[in-house]
């Protein structure tokens, strides 16, 4: 299965949060594809640091759910702190497209979503998601990354 992960962090050494977590990433996928880092403000709360984003293509023999929980324990692994919603993070990393699959399991412990429900509202998930895979295709709204990313800069735009 061909997985896009994104990866963020705004708390601590972020480059250094970010490597580790694509080290870690790496004992459970094969990377095939990797954005440069980029530089976004914060989003929900703005009375934070700036996030460090990147972009993932992997390919893991994983099954979704089991995939969900072993990015969570990277999350745990490398000392992520829960604060409160959108507050600051050591490190993020969320499925934001698995192959073509439409996946609504929002009834468990941890929900699973994917695509990720918030992907195509955010330019900090788009803008290098786009850099590596702007062909991708978005399967609930059918449309490409790159229709995405256009889409969402017009809206900002008003
Ligand atoms: P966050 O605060 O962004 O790290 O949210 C983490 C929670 O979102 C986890 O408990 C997951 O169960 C849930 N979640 C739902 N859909 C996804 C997804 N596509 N990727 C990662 N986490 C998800």
């Amino acid at each position: 299965m061909i997985a896009y992960i994104g990866i963020g962090s705004n708390s601590g050494d972020k480059k250094k949060y970010i490597r580790d977590a694509l080290e870690k990433l790496g004992m459970i996928a094969s990377i095939l594809q990797c954005s440069k880092p980029a530089r976004f403000a914060p989003y929900g709360v703005s009375d934070q640091p700036d996030f460090i984003n990147i972009a993932v293509k992997c390919e893991t023999a994983f099954e979704p759910l089991a995939l969900l929980d072993e990015l969570l324990k990277i999350e745990s692994d490398l000392g992520r702190v829960r604060t409160y919603r959108w507050g600051p993070r050591e490190i993020d990393l969320d499925i934001l497209l698995l192959d073509r699959m439409v996946l609504y399991l929002p009834n468990r412990k941890n929900p699973l979503i994917v695509p990720h429900p918030d992907m195509h509202k955010r330019e900090f998930v788009l803008k290098p998601l786009c850099e590596i895979a702007p062909e991708a295709v978005h399967p609930v709204l059918r449309k490409t990354v790159r229709e995405l990313l256009d889409d969402l800069i017009a809206d900002t735009k008003g």
